[in-house]
């Protein structure tokens, strides 16, 4: 167990690459590996160039890597809020615009019947987020699609393209 408050951001960085830390041992010495992973070269949770679909100043948003559904992705704002109730009501409203338009252009790519939104950044070090998952045809009505187990992201490169050209409309 490290306390990482006690190291510096080199001394980090060795420790990540040396395989003796990960994302707990961040958020037990209390700092967000969300806004340390992009602070310095997406070390802990990779890069996401493949799966990014929009960014800008506010916000990014991406394909997930453990999916529960094809088309799950997730958005996250660039500045550190712990959860939704600590964003201000300007960004809280860009945001949930934000989910609106992406939430239809995931319907229409992935020919998805609806697409389902939470939040829930619940515990010591959180780094607000909102989860988008297509519910297909083929799939029940509910809240059992929150809870679908995940799997392996598969990339679908046109899919991608598609997305990031209605996304930049
Ligand atoms: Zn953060």
């Amino acid at each position: 167990m490290y306390n990482l408050k006690e190291f510096n951001d080199a001394e980090i960085i060795g420790l990540i690459e040396d395989g003796k830390i990960g994302e707990k041992d961040f958020i037990d010495s209390g700092i967000c590996p969300t806004c340390f992973d992009r602070e310095n070269n997406h070390l802990i949770y990779g890069d996401k160039t493949d799966t990014m679909i929009f960014e800008d100043d506010l916000f990014e948003c991406f394909l997930v890597k453990r999916p529960r559904a094809d088309g799950h992705v997730a958005i996250s704002t660039k500045k550190h809020f712990k959860d939704m109730m600590e964003i201000d009501d300007d960004t809280c409203a860009k945001i949930f615009k934000f989910a609106k338009k992406l939430m239809n252009i995931l319907k229409d790519v992935y020919n998805a019947e609806s697409v389902y939104l939470c939040t829930m950044c619940d515990g010591p070090m959180n780094h607000f987020h909102i989860q988008l998952i297509p519910r297909y045809s083929f799939e029940n009505r509910g809240s059992t699609n929150f809870v679908k187990p995940r799997f392996d992201y598969k990339e679908d490169k046109e899919k991608v393209v598609e997305l990031r050209k209605q996304m930049s409309k």
